[in-house]
């Protein structure tokens, strides 16, 4: 027998009250992002069904095909992905939270008078440039900036583990940088941590957004 999408939910339900637990916080404090990249329409709807209701992509193109395709439901989309400026524009007429804040030229794209997002600074927590996320040491620099712009409205901070780092060790580090952003903005509490591998180790060092795909939509279909 394979194990249905609803199983796999409800294993990762389950796994999130026990590090909650863990932790000693509370689970209600802690959104679960389905990650549906490369998944069809048609799991998102079988996803709002079961309860789901905060979905999470990383193309542009993609994310916004699928808001569209699924404009009769409620949902809350957010972008996980890397974003260019041109696109950031776009991308906030869907998305009501981006995750990946990393860059001035995203942040100013998205000024706006008439509306306002949600925003985590993504941080970098390797030392390879070419990784998503702004380096450690321009982080404040960039919060400021985040901060001081109107329309964007800063959550906290959104990191991916590195490869070949325990986890907690490298979402040790992320808290830390989290309380460096609320010396600056007393708001900004919220952390975006953890993925279908680490997100046990994500709650534990208090993420309150965990971003999860593979773990419960199964294996992504290869684009033919
Ligand atoms: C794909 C993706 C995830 C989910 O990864 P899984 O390992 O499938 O859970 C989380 N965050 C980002 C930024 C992603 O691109």
């Amino acid at each position: 027998m394979t194990e249905s999408v609803a199983d796999r939910l409800e294993t990762v339900r389950a796994g999130v009250a026990d590090a909650a637990a863990q932790a000693s916080r509370d689970p209600a404090g802690i959104t679960t992002v389905v990650i549906t990249k490369f998944h069809p329409v048609s799991l998102v709807r079988e996803l709002h069904a079961l309860g789901v209701r905060d979905f999470g992509e990383n193309r542009h193109q993609d994310a916004q095909a699928k808001a569209a395709e699924l404009a009769d439901l409620d949902l809350t989309w957010h972008f996980v992905g890397q974003l260019q400026s041109k696109k950031a524009r776009q991308a906030a007429a869907y998305a009501r939270v981006i995750h990946s804040l990393d860059r001035d030229s995203v942040v100013d794209a998205l000024a706006s008078d008439e509306r306002t997002i949600d925003a985590f600074v993504q941080l970098n927590l390797t030392t390879d440039a070419a990784r998503g996320g702004v380096p450690d040491d321009a982080l404040e620099e960039l919060v400021a900036r985040v901060v001081a712009t109107n329309g964007v409205r800063l959550l906290g901070v959104m990191a991916v583990a590195p490869l070949g780092e325990e986890p907690r060790a490298a979402f040790a580090r992320l808290r830390a940088a989290s309380d460096r952003v609320r010396a600056i903005d007393p708001a900004a509490v919220f952390i975006s941590a953890g993925m279908s591998g680490d997100y046990r180790e994500a709650i534990l060092e208090g993420a309150t957004h965990l971003r999860i795909g593979s773990t419960i939509t199964g294996n992504r279909p290869t684009r033919g």
